[in-house]
């Protein structure tokens, strides 16, 4: 199951750092790799630091967007060494590891990383469910990135060893990333037909709706009367 947990990183600018972070993967037994938009080659000082997991770094996945990283990810993590403006869910990395294998006996899971100086974007942080926060020192938070890699995959590990056999109660159907993010679209057009949305909040109530149904996590088939929904309004003819 460990094999339904991949690692994405955005925007890295070290090679080094993504030569590390396959080597602190392999060591807790995950083998999949993103890189988005990736600021470096994976380059002979990524082979060096990643020591005896160049076969992570050749099956690397390099991607343009956080979007298609993501996909076909039923559970999205981001990480981030602040708290943020954002009110989102926060895990601790034991309860990450915790919903992670639960969750991965139904879909694809995502550990989503940010660059080395600024992190991931307020708007990479939307397209995440749940934000882990590697509770460090609060004078001197931020980890090398290779770090925190390690930390959330030992959590993600610790809790695969302890897991006991699955239970016979059908596990939720929560809908890949991918369908989140038409939902969404459809959602912004639907606001905008019937009048909701001024356009000068249009961000910030969006912002708002995804942090609603980040924290409810309709299933496929509530996601389905959501946008059967919103057809009907789209429907409507405006005055
Ligand atoms: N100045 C950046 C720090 C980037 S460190 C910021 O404020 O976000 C590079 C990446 O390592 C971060 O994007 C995050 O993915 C991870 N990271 C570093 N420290 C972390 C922490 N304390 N908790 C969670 N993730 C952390």
């Amino acid at each position: 199951m460990l094999d339904k947990v991949r690692i994405v990183l955005v925007g890295t600018t070290h090679s080094g750092n993504i030569g590390s972070v396959a080597r602190a993967m392999k060591t807790m037994g995950l083998s999949r790799l993103y890189l988005v938009d990736p600021q470096c080659e994976v380059d002979g000082q990524a082979s060096a630091l990643a020591a005896g997991a160049s076969d992570v770094l050749r099956d690397v996945s390099i991607v343009q967007t956080l979007g298609e990283a993501i996909a076909d990810c039923n559970l999205v993590a981001g990480t981030s060494a602040r708290s943020r403006t954002l009110p989102w869910p926060m895990l601790s990395p034991r309860e990450l590891g915790e919903k992670a294998q639960l969750e991965s006996q139904a879909g694809e899971v995502a550990l989503v990383f940010g660059r080395e100086r600024s992190g991931l974007t307020n708007e990479e942080l939307q397209q995440c469910h749940f934000h882990v926060c590697i509770d460090a020192n609060p004078e001197y938070s931020s980890l090398n990135l290779a770090q925190a890699v390690q930390i959330l995959c030992y959590e993600v590990r610790m809790a695969f060893l302890a897991a006991t056999p699955a239970a016979d109660e059908p596990l939720p159907a929560h809908p890949p990333a991918e369908a989140m993010e038409g939902f969404y679209r459809h959602l912004e057009q639907a606001l905008d037909h019937s009048g909701f949305l001024i356009k000068a909040h249009q961000g910030k109530v969006m912002e708002k709706l995804r942090c609603l149904f980040n924290r409810s996590r309709p299933d496929e088939h509530e996601l389905n009367t959501l946008r059967g929904i919103l057809s009907s309004i789209l429907r409507l003819k405006r005055d």
